[in-house]
């Protein structure tokens, strides 16, 4: 045995307890937001299950595997098929078994540790990577630091203050929501190619080849008076541009509503 600081261990591959992945997804990676004031300065990252996870993930070209589902219990592949079905928490008992019986158990302990909670309910939670809508601010990042130079703000101190800070730090928003009330995100996907087209006006989506939804929905369009909220708007589908006999159809979301907010009159 011999003591080794955790960055002479970055090259070093390990073999994992339940192969999955192609092996150079089993390695060492050195981290900073690691640390040694809880366990062992060693950490397993899971992409899926945390933002810091998924950073260095996605930094380090790591997958994104999905082993629970969003009822928080564990899907029948890739791996843990022995205990599939059951919610992930209760899981934990057949694993040790598992690992146990395989001979590859060190110690079966309690740790207490941190963990979120609701804090409206207290219910246990789980960070879940979900694929999202965003719309990339920091491309436009100089532009919206030099145009809150030209805002007359009061109190003053919000300037360089809080908003300022929030300019300076701003990362891109993810601005979509998986919900029913709000403003329909205008995006319409095929069915059959996976073409999007986001949609700019009530205009250009009258103008569009085979456009269907139901009569009333229709008529409205067409009058140019319909309601653009969801259920009516789920309803409007139109030709793909793309392929044939393809249907475009809106993609669920809705938009967060600061959108809302920052597109409201002054
Ligand atoms: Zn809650
Ligand atoms: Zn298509």
């Amino acid at each position: 045995l011999e003591e080794v600081k955790g960055c002479d261990l970055e090259p070093l591959y390990y073999e994992p307890l339940y192969p999955e992945h192609p092996q150079y997804v089993n390695r060492v990676i050195v981290a900073d937001f690691v640390s040694m004031e809880e366990g062992t300065g060693i950490v397993h990252i899971a992409p899926a299950y945390g933002a810091e996870d998924l950073d260095l993930g996605l930094k380090c070209d790591l997958p994104v595997v999905h082993t629970v589902d969003l009822d928080g219990k564990v899907m029948p592949a890739p791996v843990l098929s022995f205990v599939a079905g059951k919610f992930f928490k209760e899981a934990d008992n057949d694993i040790m078994d598992d690992l146990d019986r395989r001979g590859l158990l060190y110690r079966r302990e309690i740790i207490r540790h941190t963990y979120p909670f609701c804090w409206r309910c207290a219910t246990p939670l789980l960070y879940y990577a979900k694929p999202s809508w965003y719309i990339k601010t920091t491309a436009r990042k100089e532009r919206l630091i030099a145009g809150n130079e030209e805002i007359n703000w009061y109190p003053e101190h919000i300037k360089h203050g809080r908003f300022g800070d929030w300019l300076e730090n701003n990362v891109d928003w993810a601005f979509s929501r998986e919900r029913y009330w709000g403003t329909p995100l205008p995006v319409w996907r095929c069915d059959s190619c996976g073409k999007d087209n986001c949609i700019g006006s009530l205009e250009e989506l009258r103008g569009k080849p085979g456009l269907s939804a139901e009569p009333m929905v229709l008529e409205a369009l067409q009058k140019g008076e319909a309601d653009l909220h969801r259920p009516y708007i789920d309803t409007v589908t139109f030709d793909c541009s793309e392929c044939e006999g393809g249907k475009m159809r809106r993609l669920p979301d809705v938009l967060d509503a600061w959108f809302d907010s920052g597109a409201m009159p002054v």
